[in-house]
């Protein structure tokens, strides 16, 4: 089996593989279809490609996603899947099925460096950045083998939208996510458009400015408190970029999407960030009301604390996010709150620990979170 991993390729980036071995653009363009479209990993089967670069590709190269290990599906239609990315470390991708949509949550990283008090990725510490074709390779296999399992016609599709929500901060890993990015848009592949594609994020300015460059879909900014001195605590990285900064970056990415809004996550965390002062904060600083940063298109999704083992916090009750939201609303900002799906089996926001290796606070974390590695279950419902 060849060492490239086609996976890896955008289609630009195929094109000039292909280039490389003396084929034409159109080659590339015919196998990208081939990979993405229809799910084929085995160039021998590749049938209208040319002979001449069905001979050549086996030994050069492969269509790999990480290897399986362990497939869960929930009873409200949720699926989990655990994949092995080598050292130790695995990683998770979850889908959630509704009755318009088919939502895809892909893991950018193994573990995650940003350290959020709240999030269970965050608790285990940092390994690695995943490559691009093992970014890609989660929707590469989750979308065909769901369109197998769902028993989906030809050209049905089973993900019609796909959030960068999963392990990892993808912002921190920039140069491996842009072409997953490009393969999810381009009509080649995925063919979702800018809209369906979010990239959530606790707040990579400089990121935030490059995305809206190279690809503005749609973004998401992990909130979770309104002012400075809660999400330093919150959420480190405020320490680098701060609120002021990071609204302002919003705003500039708004221009580059000008129906667009920003969807502000926000975890509920019982008498953390769940007081009326704090709504009332939060809605001067959406607002623009708040020091000199700008008033946001925005809209607020606040998202009940999945608590998980050692995280000492407790989920907001269902009175206060309900008091919380209608502070919010009455103020004219449109706030949802996120149901959660598949906590049954750990796939929910924030429960997604895979297993990793710290590879940057040893000393802090010798214990991996260990996800059993259940029997492939049978039919999703
Ligand atoms: N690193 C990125 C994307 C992955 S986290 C980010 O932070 O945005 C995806 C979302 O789940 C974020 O909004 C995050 O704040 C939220 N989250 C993390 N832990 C959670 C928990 N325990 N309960 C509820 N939401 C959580
Ligand atoms: Fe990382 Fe996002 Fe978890 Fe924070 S919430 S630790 S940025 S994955």
């Amino acid at each position: 089996m060849g060492a490239v991993n086609l996976l890896d390729f955008d289609l630009d980036g195929l094109a000039a593989f292909c280039d490389g071995l003396g084929e034409k653009r159109f080659r590339a363009q015919q196998l990208f279809r081939w990979i993405h479209q229809k799910g084929e990993a085995d160039v021998s089967r590749m049938t209208d490609l040319a002979r001449s670069l069905r001979d050549k590709l086996p030994e050069l190269a492969s269509v790999a996603a990480p290897p399986l290990l362990s497939e869960q599906a929930s009873a409200d239609g949720t699926v989990k899947w655990l994949f092995d990315v080598g050292q130790g470390n695995a990683i998770e991708t979850v889908f959630i099925p509704e009755a318009e949509r088919g939502t895809l949550c892909i893991s950018s990283q193994a573990g995650c460096a940003v350290g959020c008090r709240f999030c269970s990725t965050g608790h285990q510490g940092f390994s690695r950045n995943l490559r691009t074709a093992e970014i890609v390779g989660q929707l590469w296999f989750a979308e065909h083998r769901l369109r197998q399992r769902l028993q989906l016609a030809d050209g049905e599709r089973a993900i019609s939208n796909v959030v960068m929500m999963g392990m990892g901060e993808p912002l921190q890993n920039y140069a491996a996510l842009l072409p997953a990015l490009r393969m999810m848009l381009d009509d080649h592949a995925y063919g979702l458009s800018r809209r369906r594609v979010t990239v959530s994020t606790s707040g990579v300015v400089p990121m935030i400015d490059r995305l809206r460059e190279d690809c503005p879909v749609a973004l998401a900014l992990s909130l979770h408190a309104p002012n400075d001195a809660l999400r330093d605590e919150l959420v480190p990285l405020n320490r680098k970029y701060p609120l002021r900064e990071l609204l302002q970056a919003c705003d500039r990415y708004l221009e580059a999407a000008p129906r667009d809004f920003i969807t502000l996550e926000y975890c509920m965390l019982q008498q953390v960030n769940d007081t009326p002062e704090l709504a009332r904060q939060l809605v001067r600083l959406v607002r623009g009301l708040e020091g000199d940063a700008p008033a946001l298109r925005c809209k607020l999704n606040l998202i009940p604390f999945n608590p998980f083992p050692g995280s000492g916090l407790q989920r907001s009750s269902a009175d206060r996010v309900a008091a919380f939201a209608e502070q919010l609303r009455e103020a004219g900002i449109v706030t949802t709150v996120r149901k959660t799906r598949g906590d049954d089996i750990a796939a929910a926001c924030g429960q997604l620990a895979g297993e990793v290796q710290d590879r940057t606070q040893v000393h802090k974390r010798m214990r991996p979170i260990r996800l059993h590695a259940s029997p492939l279950q049978g039919g999703l419902q």
